[in-house]
């Protein structure tokens, strides 16, 4: 493509409606780095959203911005080699060899590679908004989402809820392990107390709160709620208690941070086979960008794993292509997308949620 492909990244921090409450803590802000690749016809964005403290690949700017900066010297070398840029849309890979050894030498850096990967699809996308050719990006079918109910104090979370309710979720998602765990028990009863299992499905998600010695009477607790699932109930690193919780199955279990830093196929094959989770919870920024979260979805499926895919606070560009990625499957199952209105200064968006369904709105 004779020397005419601009690889390029800038800073953008998203500012938070409410400082949110996180397993991480309490954010006011959050980091994001846009990356453009432009030729003589156009351009193409992409986003590598980072989590503080969560992101496998982030330790600190300085050393993000370098691995940034590293990553987009290569590929502009890289892409003015190639002459075509090819994907394919049914495997969910680049084919180009350089573009695969690519991948595969910054396999470590998930947020990257989907900021890459995305950056790619658009600029060879063949109509400009869609990323991925599917009745949902085309603004014909909606995706069914959950309602997240934040951290906080028992009346926040209380209002969040009515919130939720009110919007016309029919899937609640709530944070557990915060606040005192009977307060979090007594406000998912009053839920179950005005709505059948079919009317309200509930998941909840301790985000590894619980210990293995102290987690089976609240997993018992939860059963008589008839919920969902519980993301991560212990702490990531203990498969063997995790496949053992799993096994019991009082409460079917999804693994969500346990699937951080595992990155290539033998190693996620290995982590599922090891504890059989009844779902897993895939965030592309996280878990491997499109290519990995593929990746695992084809081994959860020889399983007989469910799975859902989730974004992870990106902005409007992130989560559009997640939701675009997601629109390319026939899954009932509630996802974990959102759009964006967390944010004081997010970018436009397409995508709007009724009555708890995401839909994307063109014109
Ligand atoms: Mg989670």
């Amino acid at each position: 493509m004779d020397g005419k492909i601009i690889v390029s990244f800038r800073k953008y921090l998203l500012n938070f409606v409410n400082p949110s409450g996180t397993s991480r803590g309490i954010l006011r802000h959050k980091s994001s780095w846009f990356i453009e690749i432009s030729d003589r016809k156009g351009s193409g964005v992409g986003e590598c959203s980072i989590i503080e403290g969560l992101s496998p690949d982030f330790i600190n700017e300085i050393q993000y911005v370098s691995v940034l900066n590293e990553t987009c010297t290569k590929l502009q070398k890289l892409l003015n080699n190639i002459d075509k840029i090819e994907f394919s849309y049914s495997n969910y890979q680049f084919l180009n060899f350089e573009l695969q050894d690519f991948f595969k030498s910054i396999i470590a850096f998930p947020s990257i590679i989907f900021g890459v990967e995305v950056a790619l699809l658009d600029l060879i996308a063949e109509e400009k908004g869609i990323l991925f050719d599917n009745n949902f990006s085309r603004s014909r079918a909606s995706i069914p989402i959950n309602g997240l109910v934040w951290m906080g104090s028992e009346e926040f979370m209380q209002k969040q809820i009515e919130d939720k309710l009110q919007a016309g979720f029919s899937t609640i998602k709530m944070k557990i392990g915060a606040i005192d765990f009977q307060k979090e028990f007594t406000l998912l009863n009053a839920i179950r107390n005005r709505f059948t299992k079919d009317e309200i499905t509930l998941r909840v998600d301790a985000n590894g709160a619980f210990s293995f010695s102290n987690v089976l009477p609240v997993l018992k607790q939860l059963k008589t709620l008839e919920l969902h699932s519980i993301e991560q109930p212990i702490a990531v690193g203990q498969i063997e208690s995790m496949g053992l919780l799993c096994a019991e199955n009082s409460l079917p279990i999804a693994l969500d941070e346990e699937l951080i830093g595992v990155n290539t196929i033998i190693e996620k094959e290995e982590l599922l086979s090891a504890i059989l989770p009844q779902y897993i919870i895939l965030k592309p920024s996280l878990h491997g960008g499109v290519t990995g979260t593929y990746e695992w979805i084809q081994l959860a499926e020889r399983k007989n794993i469910g799975w859902w895919i989730t974004s992870a606070l990106e902005s409007s560009i992130g989560l559009n292509a997640i939701a675009q990625f997601t629109g390319e499957f026939e899954t009932s199952i509630p996802q974990g997308l959102g759009t964006g209105g967390i944010y004081t200064n997010n970018l436009p968006s397409d995508l709007i949620i009724e009555k708890g369904y995401l839909k994307r709105i063109i014109n």
